[in-house]
């Protein structure tokens, strides 16, 4: 069965009686009109679409539990979205510990991951009740066990790990290959148990937490990923004599940004998981373990489009159209930091021919900041609405004030009705946090 992240657009998308692109019931230029650009536009249904694929895909396996990667979207309505559905959420800074907490969300379904949490992360992690830590390094486990031990508090801690899987994504989204930043590698895992075990009384192992990458388009790598940490787990249970009950697999399903991209579908990477489980309990003669996976890209990407209003045009003589939009790689940076492609239309001409070849500029100051590269679209004139598909992932949260651009804002929409999720940065908020000090005066 095919899910929502096999699709470039949004599900509800659909060219509406006036000949606008309409998603979620509304119309996108009458959002633009209505909220300004750049706009963030995240359609509920496609969201919610995603989050039950997951659940059904995985419902054959009792013991799987979903948490959403927060990084890829993080906001307080999300994270009622994600509580509603049942979903846990994957933490990796103090300032997404803080939304979890804002917004209400159920703390004890949380996961705390990252390569440096601060001694202040750390601490909050313990106040607020994260419900599992994984760690690291060998430093981390040493500084949490520390605070644990000043809050006389036992934490249920996962070890971050290598396996060791090296995946065809982009260099820079890969994560579970050996030379990596992220986690323990394989050869490092007895000596950290050993620690917990004798030293580290206020950690309480119950797992290993692997994460392979982003943007996955292969179904073996979750087989091999499975295999590896099946593998250390029944090592573990014979040197140790610690059985770990539970695995945490990652994110990183891709979506389809482009024609371009073949992303497989919910239903095969749960397939996979599955059968890769049950092969390697069997094979192993282990317990089946709890089974956590943490998607961030495919919940959300596909939902979230850009709008833009398209301004200032250059032709080069005999050379590139350039079309300069209102944002740019401070709402987006995924083109300008890793060549990453869109597809994109003009909102008020969907069914116009699209026979002019043009480059999508961002209005910031490096020639970088180009959003689209040669692309076929309709002839644009100045006040159309561009919309960029497919940037409800690492969109908003990647976004940065650079020259001093106002942080786009965010609607959620759903049945013909729209909501601010984010509202737009004001130029106050912006300066908020500036000071001059007294001598400067
Ligand atoms: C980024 C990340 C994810 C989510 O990856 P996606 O590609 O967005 O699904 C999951 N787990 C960890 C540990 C991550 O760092």
């Amino acid at each position: 069965m095919k899910t929502a992240n096999q699709n470039i657009k949004p599900i509800t998308t659909c060219i509406n009686a006036e000949g606008n692109i309409e998603i979620g019931g509304c119309d996108l230029t009458e959002l633009a009109n209505e909220y300004g650009t750049p706009l963030y536009v995240f359609d509920e249904a496609t969201i919610r679409s995603m989050t039950k694929s997951y659940k059904d895909a995985f419902k054959s396996y009792p013991k799987m539990k979903m948490m959403f990667a927060s990084k890829a979207f993080m906001t307080k309505a999300i994270c009622k979205i994600m509580q509603q559905e049942d979903f846990g959420l994957d933490l990796c800074s103090g300032g997404e510990i803080y939304t979890a907490k804002s917004a209400g969300f159920d703390m004890s379904r949380t996961l705390f991951n990252g390569n440096n949490k601060t001694y202040e992360e750390l601490n909050m992690a313990l106040e607020y009740g994260v419900g599992t830590i994984s760690v690291d390094n060998f430093f981390e486990l040493a500084l949490l066990n520390n605070l644990a031990e000043a809050q006389n508090k036992n934490i249920r801690v996962l070890l971050r790990i290598t396996p060791g899987i090296e995946c065809h994504t982009h260099e820079y989204i890969q994560t579970g290959h050996l030379d990596s930043k992220f986690g323990f590698d394989l050869a490092q895992v007895d000596e950290a148990i050993e620690l917990i075990k004798d030293e580290y009384k206020n950690l309480n192992l119950i797992g290993l937490h692997a994460h392979i990458g982003s943007q996955i388009f292969e179904k073996k790598v979750y087989y091999d990923e499975v295999g590896v940490i099946f593998g250390e787990i029944k090592r573990i249970k014979e040197k140790h004599n610690i059985f770990l009950s539970e695995i945490n697999l990652g994110g990183g399903l891709g979506i389809k940004y482009t024609e371009k991209d073949a992303p497989i579908s919910v239903y095969e990477i749960a397939e996979t998981i599955i059968n890769s489980i049950e092969e390697h309990s069997a094979k192993y003669e282990i317990e089946a373990p709890f089974v956590f996976i943490e998607p961030g890209r495919s919940i959300v990407g596909t939902s979230g489009v850009t709008l833009y209003t398209a301004g200032s045009s250059k032709q080069v003589p005999n050379g590139r159209k350039y079309q300069s939009v209102d944002g740019g790689m401070s709402d987006n940076v995924r083109p300008s930091m890793y060549q990453a492609e869109y597809t994109v239309e003009i909102a008020n001409k969907p069914n116009e021919k699209a026979d002019a070849k043009v480059t999508i500029s961002g209005k910031h100051c490096e020639s970088g900041d180009i959003l689209a590269k040669d692309i076929m679209l309709p002839e644009i004139e100045e006040g159309d609405i561009v919309c960029f598909y497919n940037t409800g992932a690492y969109g908003y949260s990647m976004s940065s004030n650079y020259n001093r651009a106002l942080k786009a804002a965010a609607v959620l929409v759903n049945n013909g009705k729209s909501d601010i999720i984010v509202s737009r940065q004001t130029y106050d908020e912006l300066c908020g946090s500036d000071v001059i000090p007294d001598r400067l005066n």
